[in-house]
């Protein structure tokens, strides 16, 4: 067993904590939440430095590498903006790996260059009002008419559709009596006739709205399917290629914002006088830290263990399953245990903490809920 980072991991590690320092800086991440603005030239410059291409392919315009580098990248990027983490997943780990995965060569060639030099953003709709969990109930539908596909329905929290160019779109196509053969995946160019995209308000994150999108009419030819027209009704098989990439990420980014909770936490502490001494001083505030600080030990351990067995090509679904899991119920915990630490200045705004408590909850959620990481590790038992 080893248990250290490779000098290129460390160095890979250090890159992005720079990249952090100079382009997002913890005050960044304040002004966005605060005016909701999305920040247009953020994803460019993760390109321009060279992130968005690790672990992709040099023919792709790649640096080469795997799943242990998408993860650091993602711990430290969460660590600093909730906005860059979000983006970072949605395009490169969810969009990338699945063109990459599934993508026809000729998708491949056309979208990865582009996305990984920044030039284009993509979205994934797979959610719907009323299909959430239960992803096989989804209703929108794409029907052949003539040699083109016509898109009617609505997808919900569809995460960047508003600046993006494409948005992947999970539809039905065959008879849904068998969910497994009737899910077919488009790539919808987002500037198409018959889409209207609507952001929800959320409780943190508006700088990259998630959105709700109604389709009607929005015609596609079969080449818009992702791995082209031999790949009409196999999406949900596409969708299981990529759950793993998508909650090992998750599981990494909140990784990421409980090591910046501790850290900040530990510093108020230090700094934070009552009855004549640093709060850090009472033992109660030093088991809470204590606390922490072990979560985030078993935190970083479940995370990279998975993302070692993942670039192994061990069978690793339980074990990301309980890592995202863990982490995104840890750091809620931890989220609310700063809460605690910053006592009434956790809830004014002129404070992170209260940001960081609100941003914790998506992790909940995104890559599925607490309650379907359970059902899915169950199964392995
Ligand atoms: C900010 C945000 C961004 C998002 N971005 C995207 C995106 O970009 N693209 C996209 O497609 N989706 C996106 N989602 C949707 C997200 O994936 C869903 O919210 C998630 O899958 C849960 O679905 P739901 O919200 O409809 O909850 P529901 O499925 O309605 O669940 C409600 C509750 O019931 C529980 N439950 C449901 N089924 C079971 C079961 N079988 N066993 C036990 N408990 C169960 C759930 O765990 C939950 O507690 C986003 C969500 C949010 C909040």
């Amino acid at each position: 067993m080893f248990f250290e980072l490779s000098a290129e991991q460390q160095a890979l590690r250090q890159k992005v904590i720079d990249f952090c320092a100079r382009e997002c800086p913890p005050d960044f991440e304040t002004s966005l939440d605060q005016s909701g603005a999305f920040p247009g030239d953020l994803y460019r410059k993760m390109a321009d430095y060279g992130l968005l291409g690790i672990s992709f392919p040099a023919e792709y315009g790649g640096t080469g590498g795997d799943i242990m580098d998408i993860v650091l990248i993602a711990e430290q990027l969460a660590g600093n903006s909730f906005t860059a983490v979000y983006m970072y997943l949605v395009n490169v780990v969810f969009a990338g790996s699945i063109i990459l995965n599934c993508g026809s060569d000729a998708q491949k060639k056309e979208y990865l260059p582009k996305l990984l030099k920044g030039e284009l953003q993509f979205s994934f709709a797979l959610t719907e009002p009323e299909a959430g969990s239960d992803a096989r109930s989804i209703k929108t539908s794409a029907k052949l008419q003539g040699d083109r596909f016509l898109i009617n329905g609505t997808k919900y929290w569809t995460s960047g559709a508003t600046v993006s160019d494409y948005i992947i779109t999970v539809t039905i196509t065959g008879p849904q009596t068998d969910s497994s053969k009737a899910m077919s995946i488009f790539i919808v160019p987002a500037g198409s006739q018959g889409l209207s995209i609507t952001p929800i308000p959320k409780l943190a994150g508006n700088a990259y709205p998630s959105c709700e999108v109604k389709y009607r009419d929005v015609s596609v030819g079969r080449e818009h399917i992702l791995g082209g027209p031999e790949w009409l009704n196999n999406g949900l098989l596409q969708l299981f290629r990529t759950a793993e990439y998508e909650r090992i990420c998750v599981a990494a980014s909140c990784l990421g914002g409980a090591e910046t909770i501790l850290r900040e936490c530990t510093a108020f502490a230090k700094n934070r006088q009552q009855f004549g001494k640093p709060i850090i001083k009472f033992q109660a505030i030093q088991h809470a830290l204590a606390d922490m600080a072990t979560q985030i030990e078993a935190m970083r351990w479940m995370t990279y263990h998975a993302a070692w067995m993942k670039s192994a090509g061990k069978d690793c679904f339980k074990e990301i399953c309980m890592a995202k899991l863990f982490c995104s119920e840890t750091l809620n915990d931890i989220a609310r245990k700063g809460m605690q630490i910053f006592g009434g200045r956790g809830y004014s705004m002129e404070y992170r903490m209260q940001r960081y408590l609100r941003e914790s909850y998506l992790s909940l959620y995104a890559g599925g809920t607490s309650e379907i990481q359970k059902n899915v590790i169950a199964r392995f038992l």
